[in-house]
């Protein structure tokens, strides 16, 4: 029997792209999102790392479900600003997942900054958790540097403002599947593929 493997998201475009990632690599699972079990209620990210978060939302879904689970944490990293917003990606201006806020008041912050001091890092951390208490985790990593002026519409978050290293368009101006091959949860999920296939049968 194909073995399970849940994925710790409620959004369906994350499964979606987990399972063309899995896929790729030739792994034999099914994956269902988190919407499959209704009464797991939210994991409070509590951790101070990516990692820490990644493996918390996995840890919970698995003891939850008695299946294999993994989950993701992702984030931008300003080098001025030491690796900031990271983990508060996501509410860096108050409210969560208010994406044009976020993204005007890192502009805002970074006004006075010149071109050659405004290197960034998009970064994710993705976690494989079993119901033995087995966890893995695999991290990847999108370098590039920050433009003044958001461009481009595709993707989310602060995927306007990230240019790249090697391209000369910002992360919202690439194709979904061009985005996939380079990105950081592309990546760490590829990464992370090693270890389902060990791990899960
Ligand atoms: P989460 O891992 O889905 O909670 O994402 C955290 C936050 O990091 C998002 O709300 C975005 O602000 C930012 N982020 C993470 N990955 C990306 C990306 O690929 N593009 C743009 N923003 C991202």
């Amino acid at each position: 029997m194909t073995p399970r493997l849940v994925l710790a998201t409620r959004n369906a475009h994350k499964v979606v792209e987990l399972r063309a990632i899995l896929a790729e690599t030739g792994l034999d699972v099914e994956l269902v999102g988190a919407d499959t079990y209704p009464d797991i209620p939210d994991v409070k990210e509590t951790g101070v790392t990516f990692a820490e978060n990644a493996l918390l939302k996995a840890r919970t879904l698995a003891d939850a479900t008695g299946l294999p689970a993994v989950a993701d944490d992702s984030g931008l990293c300003v080098d001025v600003l030491g690796g900031a917003p990271g983990i508060f990606s996501a509410r860096w201006a108050g409210t969560h997942g208010d994406d044009a806020a976020n993204l005007a008041l890192l502009l805002a912050q970074l006004g006075d900054i010149d071109d050659p001091h405004r290197a960034a890092h998009f970064a994710c951390a993705a976690a494989l958790a079993l119901p033995g208490g087995t966890e893995r985790v695999a991290e990847g990593r999108l370098r590039g540097t920050l433009r003044r002026i958001p461009t481009g519409t595709n993707g989310f978050g602060y995927d306007p403002i990230l240019q790249p290293d090697g391209d000369t368009r910002t992360c919202a101006e690439l194709s979904p599947d061009e985005k996939n091959a380079i990105s950081h949860r592309g990546k760490a999920f590829r990464a992370l593929a090693a270890s389902v296939a060990e791990l899960v049968r």
